[in-house]
């Protein structure tokens, strides 16, 4: 059997981001999942209505169980609500094996715009969990905030991105969903692009899916990063043009399936 995916991550409990999100990703690509929250909040298909990060003495306590009893294969870390939990979650990092694969999803704010990492947790994050990242996946906001620059074209774009690469030493996934439809990978000195059009269909927890699927691929595949990016993103598509319109709100649910 392979060894467990763990997720790092907040509590979504309509079930579309973040922990159950990942934990069905997990599952649906034949890992064993685990996951300790990071915060908790409450949300339905109108928006994040409110979010408090867990007691980070349990969280702490949380992890330290996990890590003395278990080899994980990989551990996808998302929301980390606070400069505790930041802490807490880059110490467990360090603690663990390197052959350890990490996934770095950064979760700076929600589609609508409600914040769900407090501002002063950001360098922390910056200093203690990007060096730790195999691989990063951030949005173009994300993608801003984290190498301070203003993006508002391709120059800058990768400019972005190979500065992110500086500070995380692995792989670099910019998403463009919120620019024009193209993501761009880079490892290394290399960048791979992804065209892609923009999907009109407003989903909650693309981020979270692309991120855990790719985590859960790079486990159960021998495959290069270019190729399970290719896959994880034909999956999202596909999930996203036949998202579910669950609740009376206009955010749509992805639905699990084999990815
Ligand atoms: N809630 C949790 C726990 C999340 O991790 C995220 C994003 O990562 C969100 C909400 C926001 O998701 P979206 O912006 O897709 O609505």
């Amino acid at each position: 059997m392979r060894p467990p995916a763990l997720s790092l991550a907040g509590v979504d409990p309509s079930g579309g981001a973040g922990l159950l999100l990942d934990i069905k990703i997990f599952q649906s690509r034949g890992l064993y999942g685990m996951g300790v929250a990071t915060a908790l909040t409450g949300q339905n298909s109108r928006g994040v209505s409110f979010s408090r990060p867990v007691e980070r003495e349990e969280y702490r306590r949380g992890l330290e169980l996990l890590r003395e009893d278990f080899s994980l294969g990989g551990v996808k870390i998302g929301m980390l609500p606070d400069a505790g939990i930041v802490e807490e979650t880059a110490r467990f990092l360090e603690s663990l094996p390197r052959s350890v694969f990490v996934v770095v999803d950064p979760v700076i704010r929600s589609g609508t715009g409600f914040p769900l990492m407090e501002e002063g947790a950001l360098h922390l994050f910056q200093e203690r969990i990007l060096p730790r990242a195999d691989l990063l996946t951030p949005n173009l906001p994300e993608t801003e905030i984290l190498s301070g620059l203003s993006i508002g074209g391709e120059l800058e774009l990768l400019k972005g991105g190979h500065a992110l690469v500086r500070k995380t030493g692995g792989a670099v996934l910019v998403k463009g969903g919120h620019g024009w439809g193209t993501d761009y990978l880079f490892q290394g000195d290399r960048v791979w692009l992804f065209p892609g059009r923009l999907l009109k269909k407003d989903a909650h927890g693309t981020g979270c899916y692309l991120s855990s699927l790719l985590l859960a691929l790079r486990l159960t595949s021998r495959r290069s990063l270019p190729l399970l990016v290719g896959e994880a993103k034909a999956c999202l598509r596909e999930r996203i043009q036949k998202s579910l319109p669950l609740g009376k709100g206009d955010k749509r649910y992805l639905e699990v399936k084999n990815g």
